[in-house]
Parts: C-alpha cells; structure tokens; sequence
C-alpha cells in the first residue's frame, strides 16, 4: 500500500497534486509520502508484536535529514554501514544505542567513533575485523559489543548484485565456520562483549521461503549462543521485497486482494514468528526498501522525443545520476504521467541526458505517449533512489519534498552549481 493515486486526471502524493509540486520546485524531485513511510513502519512493529522485536531502519535506503528525523520520532533504530551514516543519525537527532553498524570494510577511525557514540553493536563480517574492534576497544579502555554476520548459504532468488547470502559472496562467515569463529572470540577477544547473531540474505526479496529456509539453517545456532555466551539478541536482517511492475495499482486495498500470492509484512511475519519465538531472544529486523521504496516517486519533465529507425526514445531531465538502479541491476521503475492519459501509449525506451548508453529508466517499455513539457513521475523510486544519486555529469542533485496530507515542504532543495564544486582548489 502506497498514497499515490491519480484523482481528477491528475497524480496525486496523499491530497497534494505532483502538478503543483512540479511547478514549485521544478523537476527532477522526488516526492515521499510521510503517511506511507510511518505506516510501513507501524506494519511492522504491529506484525512482529508476538516477539521482543526491534526494527532498526536500513539507512542506506535513504538517509535523507528529514526522513531519518520522521524515522527517530516514531522511535525506530538504525542499521547503518558507514560513519557518516552514524554522523546522519546524530545530526538528525536519533539515538545511536538504537544503531547496529553492518558493513565488511569498517575503518579505525569509524571503528572509534561508533565506541564513542556508544552504538548498540557491531555487526561484523571476518575474523580480522573482530580483532580489529579488540585491538580498538582495548586501547580505549572499553568492550565492545559484537555479533557476527552468519552466511547461511541460502539462495534469495533476487537479482545477483543484490543477493548476499550464499557462500560466492563478500558478506558474512559462512556457517561451516561461525561457532570455531565464536569459540575463538570468547577465548582469545578480551575486549569484545559477544552480543547477539546477525544475517541479511539479500534485497528486495518476493516470496518467504529464503528468509524461512535461512532462520530454520541458523536458529539451532542462535539457541547454541544464547546457552554459551548469553546472547541478547539476532538480527535476521532486512530484505523484504516491494512491488516495482505494478507499484501504481498497488496503491489501492484491491489489488493485494486479488494478489494473495504477493509477500506482505504480515505474510512474512507469520512465517517466521513461529521460528523465532521459542528462541526467548530479541529479535531485529532491518528493512530498508519495504520502508520507504514505495512512499516516493521521482518526478521529471520529458524533454524530447526521438524517432530513431527503430525505437522512439522518450528523453527526460533525470538521469542514472538520480537514479541508478535500472543501470546497476536492472531495476524496473513504472513510469507514469502525473497529467492522466487514455489510451494513447507508444513503446519507447525512457532516457536521460547522460553520456553513457546505460543512461536509461525503462527499455522498450509501453507508456504513455507523453509530449515534451509533461511531467512524469517514476515510480517506487524512494530506496536507492536519491540517496544512490551523484552529480556525474556535473548535474546537480535533485531537490526532495515530503508530503503530508494536503501539506508539503521541500526537504532538500535542489543543488546549486556552486555546491558541486565545493571543496574543490583550483591550481597554486
Ligand atoms: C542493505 C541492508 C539492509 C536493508 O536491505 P533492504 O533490502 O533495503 O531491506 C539490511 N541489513 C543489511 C546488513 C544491509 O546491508
């Protein structure tokens, strides 16, 4: 479920028109929800209610100031991969004891300061890293509360870049290894406090059976450490899937009626809350995309129409720098005109003004037949959206609005070229 829909001909964000917003602040800018954001994160909290369970929000999704400040309000944690992601919790004003630090290439420097900033735990990914915290901590006078990242070697059936728990990947120790690597950290890590258990199989996963098949591989172990180590707490990750081919129709209570076979955060907890609840331990989930991917849309303005021999190209004013995923990992945005058309579609590839052949939204795609001057908006675009986004091509980032109801106000305004080059010297 989502809050955007078209009402009188025109595409609506809750009560506020994307026309309006369009002409305000111009184009591209993406456009969140605050009811769909707040009420994907009370889904959770309601569905996991039956367990000690905590949700600490995927930050990398998108770390956007006023986002993570609607986050800390509502009380959840963070999961977050990077100091500076750290450095956004606590300029944002969140808690950073709510704060899991994931991620396989923690620096010393960052290492340091989530032990200053006092986070909840590390969650960590090699036996050279946990050594690291020691050696750290030791020389701070301090224990530092660790779990480690467990590979359960289970195949999330989602796209190869962003599947994470089979045994071909970078994250995690695989689960032949974690109970010699957990011996070897009570025994020889004096200043490491062996603090819970963590897996992430991967992202934007559609069906429960990897997340069921993975906490059923690692319960007995979760169990095994809470008896010898005490552990407090496991982290089955984020992960959750959102409807990307359909994301508009979803909006309304219908098409989840007529679409029973789709995961819901309700489906996904019932599965697994019978797993988890014998264990007695806190339970965490981190889910980015399931939070925030379906509570924005980017808008854009179609700027050309091209007519080759063999395709018509649609070229709009945002490109792989505001958002990257079809040109990453094959990621499908639908893309609709925020002026409502009928029945007039052309197929057309969808492309920015980028200097790269991979600069594309959508490839051989029916969609509306839209004019230059129309503004677009491409949807599910609220995870790995803007906070993927650069300024290749010396374009700047895009400008952010949050929508409340019949109220809206810019979260971010768009980059000045001033700002790109900030910090750049020129020749002595
Ligand atoms: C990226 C990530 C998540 C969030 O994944 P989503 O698919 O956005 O839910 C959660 N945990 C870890 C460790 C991650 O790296």
């Amino acid at each position: 479920m989502h809050s955007f829909a078209y009402r009188n001909e025109s595409l609506h964000c809750e009560n506020v028109n994307l026309a309006d917003i369009a002409r305000a602040v111009g184009t591209p800018t993406f456009v969140y929800s605050k009811k769909t954001i707040t009420d994907n994160l009370a889904a959770f909290r309601k569905a996991l209610a039956p367990l000690d369970a905590h949700v600490a929000y995927a930050v990398k999704a998108c770390s956007s100031k006023a986002i993570l400040q609607l986050m800390a309000q509502q009380g959840a944690g963070f999961d977050i991969v990077s100091g500076g992601e750290l450095w956004r919790i606590i300029n944002a004003g969140g808690d950073p004891t709510l704060c899991t630090y994931a991620g396989v290439g923690k620096t010393e420097a960052e290492i340091r300061y989530a032990l200053e900033k006092g986070i909840y735990c590390f969650n960590c990914e090699s036996e050279e890293e946990l050594r690291a915290i020691d050696r750290i901590a030791g020389s701070m006078g301090m224990k530092a509360p660790v779990a480690v990242r467990v590979n359960p070697n289970v195949d999330a059936h989602t796209h190869k870049y962003i599947t994470t728990g089979t045994n071909e990947n970078k994250f995690g120790v695989d689960i032949t290894r974690i109970e010699q690597l957990y011996a070897t950290m009570a025994a020889e890590m004096p200043n490491l406090h062996i603090k819970g258990l963590q897996m992430h199989i991967g992202s934007q996963l559609t069906e429960v059976q990897p997340f069921v098949m993975a906490i059923e591989k690692v319960a007995p172990i979760a169990k095994k450490f809470k008896e010898l180590y005490g552990i407090e707490f496991w982290s089955i990750g984020g992960g959750v899937g959102i409807i990307y081919d359909g994301c508009l129709a979803s909006g309304s209570p219908e098409w989840w009626q007529q679409h029973p076979e789709q995961m819901t955060i309700e489906s996904y907890a019932a599965a697994i809350i019978p797993l988890l609840q014998p264990l007695g331990l806190r339970i965490l989930v981190e889910p980015g995309r399931r939070i925030v991917g379906n509570a924005a849309a980017m808008l854009t303005t179609c700027l050309y129409e091209k007519k080759g021999e063999a395709k018509c190209f649609k070229i709009i004013d945002a490109g792989m720098n505001d958002i990257i995923r079809p040109a990453l990992y094959e990621g499908y945005h639908e893309i609709w005109p925020v002026q409502q058309h009928h029945g007039d579609t052309i197929t057309a590839d969808v492309v920015g003004p980028v200097c790269e052949s991979g600069d594309f939204q959508a490839q051989n795609r029916e969609i509306a037949d839209v004019k230059p001057g129309e503004v677009l908006a491409e949807m599910s675009a609220g995870a790995y959206g803007f906070s993927m986004s650069s300024t290749y091509n010396s374009r700047p980032l895009a400008a952010e609005v949050l929508v409340d109801g019949d109220k809206w106000q810019v979260i971010r305004r768009r980059q000045t070229l001033e700002e790109i080059i900030c910090g750049e010297e020129g020749l002595d």
